[in-house]
């Protein structure tokens, strides 16, 4: 089993019923187990997107025994199946969830379809803060800091506000 963390973002229909419907379908195929899940976090939506609703976002530490492109095709499906908004017409699609593997193990992933650690987390409070509660002592590869000495190094930025405490599950559960 590999420990994982995946980053989890909402900012469509009821956000947090989507979270955790998201991961109990991860965890309904037996090739992922859920162990803790950080606090929700509301963020300000990045860029001038308008109208835009509010972010929740928050991190999940889950094991698998998937490879990292199986659980990239696992989250891919879980997405598929709920997060998308299909209006009439079929013109827009609107995505209401996001999943992005932030570590897998110490294994660094570069190809096409995916990268890890994910290239873009360590710029982004909603995914640093939520992480830093899991795994604040966890170095960060390539660069030499941890996980919450780069939350300390983020300068303002967007706001963050914790909505709900995390979790954890029992070994028997999930
Ligand atoms: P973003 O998350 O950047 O807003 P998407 O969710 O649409 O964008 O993802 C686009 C592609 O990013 C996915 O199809 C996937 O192949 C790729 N990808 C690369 N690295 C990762 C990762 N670590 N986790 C999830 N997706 C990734
Ligand atoms: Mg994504």
């Amino acid at each position: 089993m590999v420990l994982f963390y995946l980053a989890l973002g909402s900012n469509l229909g009821d956000r947090i019923q989507t979270i955790d419907q998201a991961i109990a379908r991860l965890a309904r195929g037996g090739d992922i187990r859920p162990l803790r899940l950080s606090s929700l976090f509301e963020t300000e939506p990045e860029g001038l997107v308008d109208r835009a609703k509010r972010f929740i976002n928050c991190v999940l530490e889950a094991e698998t025994a998937l490879s990292p492109l199986s659980l990239l095709d696992s989250i891919g499906d879980v997405e598929n199946a709920m997060g998308r908004v299909r209006p009439g017409g079929g013109a827009v699609v609107s995505r209401t969830l996001d999943l992005d593997i932030l570590f897998y193990g110490d294994v660094i992933v570069d190809c096409e379809r995916l990268q890890i650690p994910h290239p873009r987390m360590y710029q982004r409070r909603f995914v640093l803060a939520p992480l830093a509660e899991l795994c604040p002592h966890r170095l960060a590869p390539p660069t030499r800091h941890t996980v919450r000495e780069l939350l300390l190094k983020l300068d303002g930025g967007e706001k963050c506000q914790r909505v709900r405490e995390g979790r954890e599950w029992n070994p028997q559960e999930a």
